[in-house]
């Protein structure tokens, strides 16, 4: 028997991932049964909500080498990142509070970072190079006696880049500055730990690893030294008092879950990744010499690919596909407007080369089949756009 494709074959795992069939089982029971508030102490149902929510606590929180009370559970890893960044900067109110981080972060940092420098804040962003990496050097550079955060994050959501986290961790710490990153495409897929890596603060959510969506955390460090934090939420005090509402108990379960099979499955499925992505841009380098690979060839997610395909209009090209694979030109947009990504910008292409690229996230239900199809797919539909255009 042959089996039939599921089209459109979703390939793009940067912006969001199916819950896996594991992760759902496990939160079934805390949506009915299980239904407890995990602040209400004094009766059963509400003991074994919090019992649960405190072993997902430390499972994510071992998961990158955290204390358990160090992750506090957030709506996804925009408001991890807010609250990191408003609520250091809250905390050091007084004269003019430096931050630095870099171009080609997610919107959620940027625009974070834009809100603090209307409220007094000073920032400072900085450059990579055109593979997209950021050379410490720059960032030991940047900083000053008022530098109180460096944020840089571990694996960029266009282009896969991996950033040098442990040597900007260690220059951060020599030199006195919170060190925090935005880990929501790194975590599952790279290994992080807090302690080696002298990360202060960790922003992640649970979508972009098979675990559901509106759950996330920041871990922000307790023990020495002590990240000064402010909520911006506030309520009833949960989170201890960092992040008040009552808890998402079958997210956070879930986002455990998930979180444990990413780590346990991490080697082989990254390795699964890597070949089916090499094997991807071998296929469409036969036929389309010319593309180009945008950012690291190496220092990159395994199953990322972002590609210039000279001589055609990506949208064009995403749209005459729709039917056959699922893939965007970039970060998932806010609006209708056809704005160039600022990551491939920052990269320094050309106008016509930013208009010709596309995003690529192959994921853990992707088959060398799928692969195989979509290289097939994409690359008749190149030949075909060319052809229209040269007429
Ligand atoms: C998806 C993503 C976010 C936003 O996460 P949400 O949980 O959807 O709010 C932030 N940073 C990066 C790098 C991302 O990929």
């Amino acid at each position: 028997m042959i089996d039939q494709l599921r089209l459109p074959i979703y390939l793009d795992h940067q912006a969001t991932t199916p819950v896996d069939p594991r992760v759902l089982e496990a939160m079934l029971p805390y949506f009915t049964e299980q239904f407890g508030n995990p602040a209400s102490k004094n009766h059963l149902y509400g003991r074994e909500a919090n019992r649960v929510v405190e072993a997902a606590r430390e499972a994510i929180g071992k998961s990158i080498n955290a204390k358990a009370q160090d992750i506090c559970f957030t709506s996804g890893a925009t408001e991890a990142v807010n609250l990191a960044i408003k609520g250091v900067f809250n905390a050091h109110r007084y004269g003019t509070p430096h931050f630095i981080t870099v171009v080609t972060e997610h919107k959620a940092v940027l625009d974070a970072m834009k809100r603090i420098e209307s409220e007094g804040a000073r920032a400072t962003y900085l450059p990579v190079d055109d593979l997209g990496m950021l050379d410490p050097e720059v960032v030991a550079e940047a900083i000053c006696p008022e530098t109180v955060m460096v944020s840089i994050m571990a694996a960029n959501n266009e282009i896969g880049v991996l950033q040098p986290l442990k040597e900007i961790g260690r220059l951060c710490r020599e030199k006195n500055v919170f060190f925090m990153t935005d880990a929501t495409q790194a975590l599952g897929k790279i290994s992080l730990d807090v302690q080696e890596m002298n990360i202060d603060l960790l922003a992640c959510s649970a979508h972009k690893l098979y675990g559901p969506k509106g759950i996330g955390a920041l871990y922000c460090r307790r023990s020495l030294p002590r990240v000064p934090i402010l909520p911006i939420i506030d309520g009833g005090g949960h989170e201890r008092g960092l992040r008040s509402g009552t808890l998402n108990v079958p997210g956070i379960v879930g986002f455990a879950k998930a979180v444990e099979i990413s780590i346990q499955e991490m080697k082989s499925e990254q390795e699964r990744l890597r070949t089916l992505r090499d094997n991807l841009l071998e296929q469409l380098k036969t036929v389309l010499p010319d593309i180009k690979l945008n950012g690291h060839p190496v220092h990159r997610l395994a199953g990322n690919l972002n590609i210039c395909i000279p001589g055609v209009e990506s949208e064009a090209l995403i749209i005459a596909l729709t039917n056959e694979i699922a893939i965007s030109s970039g970060a998932a947009c806010t609006t209708a407007a056809i704005e160039p990504s600022h990551v491939l910008k920052a990269l320094g292409l050309s106008e016509i080369d930013l208009h010709s690229s596309i995003r690529i996230g192959i994921g853990r239900s992707n088959t060398g089949e799928e692969i195989k199809y979509a290289a097939e797919e994409l690359a008749n539909e190149v030949k075909r756009l060319r052809t229209l255009r040269d007429q």
